[in-house]
């Protein structure tokens, strides 16, 4: 690596360094809104955990031929927004990971996990594409996926989706609404891209650049577009769905059955195709009217073939990814993501004399599950009482505990109310520090959704 320098060569003068600022579209994530990604996360943990899917991590770099062998190449991912580089040291050809199926897909076959048939697993993690950036829409985004693979019944792919719904229930999202269709199997997609390329090429004056280079390398995906002006000519295309043979239709509507039988609604949607080529059978999107355009939240569906293509012993396979941004942002929009909360407690420490009372008395405080902040000193003392409780509020703590000379002396602490009932306050032996502080935040005002 060459070494970078600062020095300024003609003063004596050092320059001053500039600031660096983040890479466009990839973003910091500070505190607290950390706070409420963690609270995500953890119900996803739950959630999975009860359904018995188990978290696989995969590294953030991949061999850039495993995207483009599983996602296709004419696809907007891999034409465009792919983060590909060379390895200055080797020359391998690399990828940031635009998503992570393929990626899990990988690991799956490398390791041979699915020797006992099939497995059921879930990540959360950064995902990278090169797009422009927007509200809903960033160049390293994240996502969580769940995917079982090896299982080639309808009867997953309802599990799936029901856990997808499920999860919305569990954190409270309202206005999502489930479209679904069908891809059947490449011999159906090969009647219909037939008939479909007839119909555009009837009207190739109303078709966009896009959908022109499309036309013969990939037109499923021109039902995709984003282009307002094709929707009419979409609209009226042959729909995919006519094409299915009874074995695709019988694994679309025991899908469905389930879905009936569990009381989620879905609408059907033939013009439903999903970003990725590795997709067959049952796709799925999650969307909501409140994002603007970056209104799906969450996508999946069944690839049968991808195992196969990367390699691995043909498996069937379906999965699912939810944009964690989006979810949040909905959340938000609806005004139901929880705040976070400050500590239970904040020590206020008068004398340095006292710290190792107060580090006993906090260790046992933590000890018993209580959020504890502790006074930290300028460098040059604890700093006035005026300052310390200044900190104190500003620190969103429930409760201040006074950790005075005079109480200290007489075994005591002062404990007092910073929120409800703000100003009240008691003296409370150290004997019984945990049981008297944990009474008091129990009895204390409990804020309607917290982030616990
Ligand atoms: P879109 O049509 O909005 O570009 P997509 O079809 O490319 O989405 P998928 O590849 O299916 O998206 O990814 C699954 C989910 O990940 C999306 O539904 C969305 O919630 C989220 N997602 C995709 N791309 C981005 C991005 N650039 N920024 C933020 N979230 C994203
Ligand atoms: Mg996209």
């Amino acid at each position: 690596m060459t070494p970078v320098t600062t020095e300024n060569k003609t003063t004596t003068k050092p320059a001053k360094a500039q600031a660096l600022t983040a890479v466009k579209g990839m973003n910091d994530l500070l505190p607290p809104a950390s706070a409420q990604w963690e609270w995500l996360e953890d119900k996803v943990r739950g959630l999975m955990a009860r359904h018995a899917y188990r978290n696989l991590r995969t590294p953030i770099v991949e061999p850039t031929a495993l995207f483009v062998r599983g996602l296709g190449e004419v696809t907007d991912i891999v034409e465009k927004e792919m983060y590909s580089f060379e390895d200055r040291l080797n020359g391998e050809q690399l990828t940031l990971r635009p998503e992570a199926t393929a990626g899990v897909v990988r690991a799956v076959v490398e390791h041979n996990l699915l020797y006992d048939g099939g497995k059921r697993l879930y990540y959360m993690g950064p995902m990278f594409r090169h797009e422009r950036p927007q509200r809903g829409r960033y160049r390293q985004f994240h996502q969580i996926g769940a995917e079982a693979l090896g299982f080639p019944g309808a009867e997953v792919d309802a599990e799936l989706i029901l856990l997808a719904a499920t999860l919305w229930q569990e954190l409270g999202l309202q206005d999502v609404r489930l479209e679904l269709n069908s891809l059947g199997q490449p011999n159906e997609r090969a009647a219909h891209r037939a008939a479909l390329i007839a119909h555009l090429e009837q009207h190739l004056d109303l078709l966009d650049e896009e959908a022109k280079r499309r036309l013969h390398t990939n037109p499923l995906r021109i039902l995709d577009t984003k282009n307002p002006a094709m929707h009419a000519l979409v609209e009226s295309a042959p729909r995919l769905i006519d094409f299915l043979d009874e074995a695709s239709l019988a694994h679309f509507n025991a899908v469905r059955a389930i879905l009936d039988a569990s009381g989620v609604s879905y609408r059907i949607n033939p013009r439903l195709v999903r970003g990725m080529d590795y997709y067959n059978l049952t796709v799925f999107e999650f969307v909501t009217d409140r994002l603007g355009s970056q209104g799906t939240i969450c996508g999946g569906g069944r690839y049968d073939y991808l195992i196969e293509q990367v390699g691995g012993k043909p498996a069937p396979a379906v999965g699912w990814a939810l944009g964690v941004e989006r979810v949040l942002e909905l959340l938000k929009e609806q005004g139901t993501l929880p705040e976070a909360t400050g500590p239970d407690v904040y020590a206020i420490v008068p004398d340095a004399a006292a710290l190792p009372v107060v580090f006993s008395t906090l260790q046992t405080l933590r000890s018993q599950g209580m959020s504890v902040q502790m006074h930290a000193g300028s460098g040059e003392g604890m700093g006035s009482m005026k300052s310390q409780f200044k900190k104190a509020d500003s620190s969103g703590a429930r409760f201040a505990l006074i950790f005075g000379g005079d109480e200290l002396a007489r075994g005591e602490v002062t404990l007092k109310a910073l929120r409800d009932g703000a100003g009240a306050q008691q003296p409370i032996p150290l004997s019984e520090v945990s049981a008297r502080v944990a009474e008091q935040l129990a009895q204390s005002f409990n804020p309607p959704q917290t982030l616990a």
